[in-house]
């Protein structure tokens, strides 16, 4: 096969040396082709939204913010075990594990308790796997439409206890809704 008459795609087209005539040297077809492409936009589905004052309907299984729970007392409920870390597939959790003192028994549910946790959120790519390894129902990805924040410095984007711990009043209000119940 010659060189020249190879294409991939199938769809090549010879160019054509042949001199222009008059009509083709306005260019007016070539226009109104042009235009008519154009105008045809104008008819079709648009596929663009006016954000950020419309928002896109999200899908079921969408996966916000990070949570980490509280019990109905208000303890904490992450025991540093490290099996969200260990599933992470983004390597995005980091945790220092620190053993409970007695007088902090209304802290932390467990024995061992994480007193650094940090999520890194250049890094999670909100796949919910840190949610489904966790042993003790700590971690939870909420329905928070509130994405992550812009920022300047990349350690702005790491997430310790005092972003993703649930507030207390929250673990409160939990509390009083399941003993209504
Ligand atoms: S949601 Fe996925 S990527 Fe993000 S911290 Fe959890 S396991 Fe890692
Ligand atoms: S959030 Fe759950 S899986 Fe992760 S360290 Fe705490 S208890 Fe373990």
């Amino acid at each position: 096969m010659a060189l020249q008459t190879m294409s991939l795609s199938g769809r090549k087209k010879e160019v054509s040396n042949k001199k222009m005539t008059f009509l083709e040297r306005l260019y007016l077809w070539t226009i109104i082709k042009g235009m008519m492409i154009t105008i045809g936009h104008l008819f079709t589905r648009k596929v663009t939204i006016k954000y950020p004052e419309q928002v896109r309907e999200r899908s079921k299984v969408y996966r916000g913010q990070h949570l980490l729970k509280r019990d109905e007392q208000g303890r904490e409920n992450c025991t540093a075990c490290g099996l969200c870390a260990l599933s992470c597939p983004a390597e995005a959790i980091t945790m220092t594990a620190s053993e409970r003192k007695p007088s902090e028994k209304h802290l932390y549910r467990e024995e061992k308790y994480a007193s650094v946790y940090e999520i890194n959120m250049l890094r999670c790519i909100f796949c919910g796997l840190c949610e489904e390894a966790c042993p003790k129902d700590a971690i939870y990805l909420t329905e928070s439409k509130v994405l992550v924040p812009s920022q300047y410095d990349r350690e702005d984007f790491i997430f310790g206890k005092d972003k993703l711990v649930m507030p207390l009043t929250e673990a409160m209000k939990n509390a009083q809704l399941k003993n209504a119940n």
